[in-house]
């Protein structure tokens, strides 16, 4: 990461994370390592609250010359898939980290996690229950009234062992049978109540394959998984606070010595106007709400990086965020800006129209093209400039000309002058109008030769806009999108119904006129069109039909551009 970076790095104040590394350091405990993990379960595409703890858990590896694991916590083979492994692996390293080794798997450990359930078996602390799910929920109690112990509970160690070991072999039908810690069900922790270790699933498994018929619990493989890979710092979301003692528990019964990670908990990262649940995400995508995983309007990793963000913006604003330990919600404009600063910096400029309206310019000769230079960009010379063709018939933005302005409209009116930007300066002298519509169909106007840009004149006038060589001008597809959902907190409603918060206006196909600069343009390529806002070349984009995803618009200018149409259109 560039210096930039860390200059702002060493000026920020350690968050509460760093403080404890620092003193654990300082202490030589772990002989003063830092080893860290992000151990997603691969149910889903990785989302922006994953690339939190992604820039957290690396980012502290990085910082304190440590090392991080990807670990796949893969202990349900239900809902787990090959293609959500590809998808975390792809974004892990786009957003610019990378894990010591191979790539961990929970699955890995199963042989080991079977041994030691043995181990607690054999100590009189680990029984098979022969109850159903429901049937053990039931005996759970409350928080303030102790649950009621299994008919089970107090088999001999020899039925146990046997059971669990025929339980293995598959001589059980799937939910018939489990195997239970034997803790306390009247401790206040509702999960020391006797919780699940194993059940039986007669499902084959993406890396084990036919070798297992029972799997282990998140719980019972998790805290386990991270003392094997010899993790120091186990950072997670506050959700699992609550389990630590348990983490503690199952460990205490199983090794000795005094090493084992620290668990520590940060609050989850949430957004305003956006949902984090896989489930909820899976079910737009299942139900057509979206088109993808990858879709540009998603919370995704993916989806993100196709609508345009960059890495490196998702990891300033991921350090800007910080961790904290409460929840909160962010507004989602605190990512915006994190992108638009980037892209700021980076993305070429270019010009677009829209929606187009023709402007003829009457003294300027038929046939002639000029090649004119334009800056790529303000922020950074080493940029260089590329040229743009002009002729007599330009295009510009239908909202660019009112007939009948207020007077602080400072684009084209009747009799009003305005600049081309990197061109000249027109005025305004006649309109044509669709009698019927009152819609304005062409513009005719004059130019004056001795306000070329870069030409030294003099000559001001208050606006400047973009505009494109109508002959020259090539077609393009441009996605307009919006906010997926039009509420601040659209998981946080009663009855959980997001789905009634869709913005239904989330994405508007336009067909418009772009520049020929970009008829080259390759996906993933960032422009900003002036005036308009940041577009990224789409994946479906192809030379002979350019696609264009909006990005981020320049302050909300295509809000404001949409609403003034539809005000003149209300006229
Ligand atoms: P679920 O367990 O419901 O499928 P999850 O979001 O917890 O969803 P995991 O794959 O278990 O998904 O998450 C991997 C890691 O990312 C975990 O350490 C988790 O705490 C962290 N994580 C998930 N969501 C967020 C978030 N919104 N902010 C910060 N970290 C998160
Ligand atoms: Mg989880």
């Amino acid at each position: 990461m560039g210096n930039m970076e860390k200059s702002e790095e060493t000026r920020t104040p350690l968050n509460f994370i760093e403080s404890m590394i620092e003193e654990d350091i300082q202490n030589n405990k772990n002989r003063g390592e830092v080893y860290t993990r992000f151990p997603p379960e691969p149910n889903g595409y990785l989302h922006i609250g994953h690339a939190k703890s992604i820039c957290l858990n690396f980012g502290l590896g990085l910082k304190y010359k440590g090392k991080t694991n990807l670990r796949f916590d893969d202990t349900n083979p239900i809902k787990e898939e090959v293609e959500y492994i590809d998808s975390i692996l792809e974004d892990i390293r786009w957003l610019g980290f990378d894990w010591i080794g191979e790539p961990r798997y929970a699955s890995d450990y199963f042989d080991q996690l079977y041994e030691w359930a043995i181990k607690i078996i054999k100590k009189g602390k680990a029984y098979v229950d022969d109850q159903t799910a429901a049937e053990i929920a039931k005996q759970k109690g409350t928080p303030t009234e102790p649950g009621q112990e299994s008919p089970y509970r107090n088999r001999s160690v020899e039925e146990n062992l046997d059971l669990f070991d025929r339980m293995k072999n598959g001589v059980f039908d799937e939910g018939s049978k489990v195997l239970r810690a034997k803790i306390d069900m009247a401790a206040p922790n509702m999960h020391l109540r006797d919780p699940l270790m194993y059940r039986i699933l007669k499902k084959p498994h993406h890396r084990t394959g036919d070798k297992w018929c029972i799997y282990p619990m998140y719980d019972w493989a998790h805290g386990q998984s991270d003392f094997i890979e010899g993790i120091t710092h186990s950072l997670c979301t506050l959700e699992f606070e609550v389990h630590k003692p348990l983490y503690d528990w199952f460990l205490d019964q199983i090794v000795e010595g005094d090493y084992r990670p620290v668990q520590t908990e940060f609050a989850r990262l949430n957004l305003s106007y956006t949902i984090m649940s896989k489930r909820k995400l899976l079910e737009l995508v299942n139900e057509g709400y979206v088109n993808s995983w990858n879709d540009p309007r998603m919370p995704t990793i993916s989806g993100l990086r196709r609508r345009g963000y960059t890495s490196e913006s998702i990891r300033n604003f991921s350090n800007r965020v910080g961790v904290a330990k409460r929840d909160n919600v962010i507004d989602v404009s605190l990512l915006e800006y994190a992108l638009k600063d980037d892209l700021n910096k980076k993305a070429p400029r270019v010009m677009a129209v829209l929606d187009p309206l023709k402007v003829i310019i009457t003294n300027y000769p038929e046939g002639k093209t000029e090649n004119l230079e334009t800056i790529n960009n303000p922020e950074d010379e080493t940029m260089g400039s590329h040229t743009i063709p002009f002729s007599r018939e330009i295009l510009i933005e239908k909202s660019d000309f009112m007939e009948d302005p207020p007077g602080k409209f400072f684009r084209l009116a009747p009799g009003r002058e305005v600049r081309l930007k990197s061109a000249y300066i027109i005025k305004c002298e006649d309109f044509k109008k669709n009698p019927e519509t009152g819609e304005i169909t062409e513009l005719y106007c004059t130019y004056d030769p001795d306000t070329k840009s870069g030409s030294g004149s003099q000559k001001k006038v208050k606006g400047t806009l973009h505009w494109v060589s109508a002959p020259h001008a090539v077609n393009a597809e441009v996605r307009m999108y919006d906010r997926l959902f039009d509420h601040p907190d659209p998981a946080g409603q009663k009855d959980d119904d997001y789905k009634e918060f869709i913005n239904p206006d989330s994405l508007k196909v336009l067909k418009c006129k772009v520049e020929p600069s970009l008829s080259t343009s390759k996906p993933m390529d960032k422009f900003q069109f002036q005036r308009i806002g940041y577009f990224c070349v789409d994946y479906d984009s192809t030379e002979d039909h350019l696609v264009f995803n909006l990005t981020v618009p320049l302050r909300d200018s295509w809000g404001k551009m949409q609403k003034k149409q539809e005000q003149m259109g209300k006229k």
